[in-house]
């Protein structure tokens, strides 16, 4: 017993991390929990499971990940509440307050938990009020034998972190002993008529209810509700609802079948808070769901639901929210939570359902944020028929589902939470960012990044410089390759740059008024003209940072880099040899954007790769930047952000 945890080290754990200086060194924890990350596989004992264990540092707990692998390296079987556990590796996931243990030892047995721990995300004062009950409750659900361990007297110093050893107070290390004596049977949970200032006494978190306890009381915030939908097979008939009931821990579907129906359909309003216990928790149906629980409630004759007095129901609800802009790194059917203002809203559409055949209706909102981005959400059904633009209000989603419409898209499904100008600090701070920035401002689209991620991939990848167009070998197979460069214009030939074409708009055929006095004749319209039409076909060398070479142009691309139809450019040379030249002087060190074929080709037996231009275009700096500060985006794990409220256009 001469280990100890290291009080307080989370709060340096996470500085650490926060200011990637190295984590302070072999951390001792005490495990408070532990869980499957995925329950209905439990009994698939494979070294790809991962399990859940929450570890305290006597002050504060936090969530981490372990795998089975490491669980094995611990000796017999799982760990249990109240071990203590040193870190020899850790890290932390990369977006979420989450660590990853890598390797860890066991140092001691089952000891009572130390102090009074909170978890680490959350205000001190709301944690205290809604942690305490719980530890309460879970102690009196241990058995008897495990809370006879003495409790370590006196104050606790931290082990192995290089700061100043820090001093508990004894007093808060008592409390437990205290509980100790209480029979077990007994519950903390009091009557709801009896609810006063400390009503909330006894409130399990949402994200720690489990088929093994049964004494519990939750306080949940209803996110959504469906409507009561029938069901009839070989079995019998009823009917269902259901709700997802959400607090600052997470979020849990609740459902209702045929007589409760009846009793709680009317009671559970969205958008309102209720207490609710004595109900039967389950293993979540994942496949009629996407609410982010592994359980799931089912509401039964004996159960309790009573309002709630609290009128702040946003102080319960925890958001994860994603930029706009960070759309892309998320799957198509995923769900996420987001924050936007809604710019414009579309009128209402009714469509036929593929599946079903019924109308529905729908309705599509463009949702802007501080990202610089836009992005398409739908609205089903009653939530599109009542929603009304008034103004631009802030829109709070919370697992709102991504599509890939237009690349990327959002639609609202019943699992999601949907208000307009909730009252949370980012909803405020996101409407006094849009009353600054300009009525004008332009915002990114996913529009024509077409299928998502793998497009886009292909896309940045088809962006080569000239030496990777000739290292690569390009056009140096069987088929034709396409890619895209950035390059200079610096020589074109002043002679052989055009030819006599068909002056019959749209055949372009080249025409010929040898052996003849009548004119220029074609041979594929058969029509003969007075005077041909010319049109460039000009060899032009190109430059860029890495190497030079040469590309075909056509007419068009020509014509953009000359400034001057090729008509124009004979007559010049004709009448003005200074002006001719001057044309292919203007013409050079301008930069253009060429996109290209390369192909082989034979001439006199020599095999030679010919890059021609297919489309081209001056260089657009404000669209370049944009798009490779989305190209550094996606590329980069650590996902780079535009810097909010920085209007790029003024920069160049
Ligand atoms: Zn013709």
């Amino acid at each position: 017993m001469d280990e100890k945890v290291s009080t307080g080290i989370l709060k340096l754990m996470f500085a650490a991390h926060e200011n990637e200086k190295p984590l302070p060194e072999n951390p001792i924890l005490q495990v408070m929990k532990v869980g499957l990350t995925n329950p209905s596989n439990q009994y698939q004992n494979t070294s790809q499971q991962r399990y859940r264990v929450a570890f305290s540092d006597g002050r504060e707990y936090v969530q981490a990940m372990i795998t089975s692998a490491i669980m094995k390296t611990l000796g017999k079987g799982l760990l249990e509440r109240g071990q203590l556990v040193r870190l020899n590796n850790y890290n932390f996931a990369a977006t979420h307050k989450i660590l990853i243990i890598q390797s860890c030892d066991l140092v001691s047995n089952v000891r009572p938990i130390i102090g009074n721990p909170k978890p680490t995300d959350e205000q001190e004062s709301k944690a205290n009020s809604l942690q305490r009950p719980q530890i309460q409750q879970l102690q009196q659900q241990q058995p008897l034998q495990q809370r006879d361990y003495q409790q370590q007297q006196g104050p606790i110093m931290s082990q192995r972190s290089n700061n100043p050893p820090q001093i508990m107070p004894p007093q808060s290390i008592q409390r437990p002993q205290t509980l100790q004596v209480r029979p077990p049977q007994q519950s903390n949970i009091r009557p709801p008529t009896s609810q006063t200032n400390d009503g909330d006494e006894g409130v399990f978190p949402i994200s720690y209810l489990s088929p093994y306890h049964n004494k519990w009381r939750i306080k949940g915030f209803v996110g959504s509700k469906s409507e009561i939908k029938r069901w009839k097979n070989q079995r019998g008939e009823g009917k269902l609802f259901n709700v997802t009931l959400l607090d600052n821990s997470g979020e849990i579907r609740a459902t209702a079948f045929n007589q409760q129906v009846d009793e709680f359909f009317n009671v559970l309003q969205e958008g309102k808070l209720f207490y609710i216990s004595k109900a039967k928790i389950n293993v979540a149906k994942k496949q009629y769901s996407s609410v982010k629980n592994d359980y799931e409630i089912t509401l039964e004759s004996g159960t309790q639901i009573v309002p709630c007095p609290d009128n702040d129901p946003m102080n319960m609800l925890k958001f994860d929210f994603v930029p706009i802009s960070d759309l892309m790194n998320h799957e198509k059917d995923s769900t996420i939570d987001i924050i936007g203002i809604i710019k414009s809203a579309d009128d209402l559409q009714s469509i036929t359902t593929k599946a079903t055949q019924k109308i529905i209706n729908k309705r599509e909102l463009t949702v802007v944020d501080q990202s610089g981005y836009m992005v398409r959400m739908t609205l089903w059904g009653q939530q599109a028929e009542n929603f009304e633009m008034n103004e631009n209000p802030v829109v709070v989603c919370k697992n709102v589902k991504v599509g890939d419409f237009q690349g990327r898209s959002l639609s609202v499904f019943s699992g999601t939470t949907l208000l307009y100008n909730p009252n949370i600090h980012e909803a405020k701070e996101l409407r006094d960012w849009y009353q600054t920035i300009d009525e004008n401002q332009e915002f990114n689209s996913f529009s024509g990044m077409g299928g998502g991620y793998i497009a886009m991939q292909e896309r940045i990848e088809n962006r080569k410089t000239i030496e990777q167009v000739k290292s690569e070998n390009l056009g140096g197979g069987e088929k034709v390759d396409y890619f895209s460069t950035v390059a200079y214009v610096i020589f074109i030939k002043k002679e052989n740059n055009y030819y006599p074409a068909c002056a019959n708009t749209g055949c372009n055929k080249k025409v010929s008024d040898e052996n003849r006095d009548d004119g220029w004749h074609c041979e594929k319209c058969g029509r003969t003209f007075s005077q041909p039409n010319y049109r460039y076909i000009a060899p032009i060398s190109v430059a860029d940072y890495t190497d030079s070479t040469w590309f075909q142009c056509f007419n068009d691309a020509a014509e953009i880099i000359l400034g001057c139809p090729a008509n124009d450019l004979r007559l010049l040379k004709d009448e003005n040899d200074s002006a001719h030249d001057a044309v292919f002087e203007k013409a050079y060190f301008k930069p253009y954007i060429f996109k290209c074929r390369a192909k082989t080709e034979n001439y006199n037996d020599n095999a030679r790769v010919r890059y021609t231009v297919a489309n081209m275009s001056p260089v657009d700096y404000i669209a370049q930047s944009k798009e490779m500060l989305q190209n550094i985006k996606i590329l980069d794990p650590i996902r780079v952000h535009i810097l909010p409220s920085v209007n790029t256009a003024k920069y160049f």
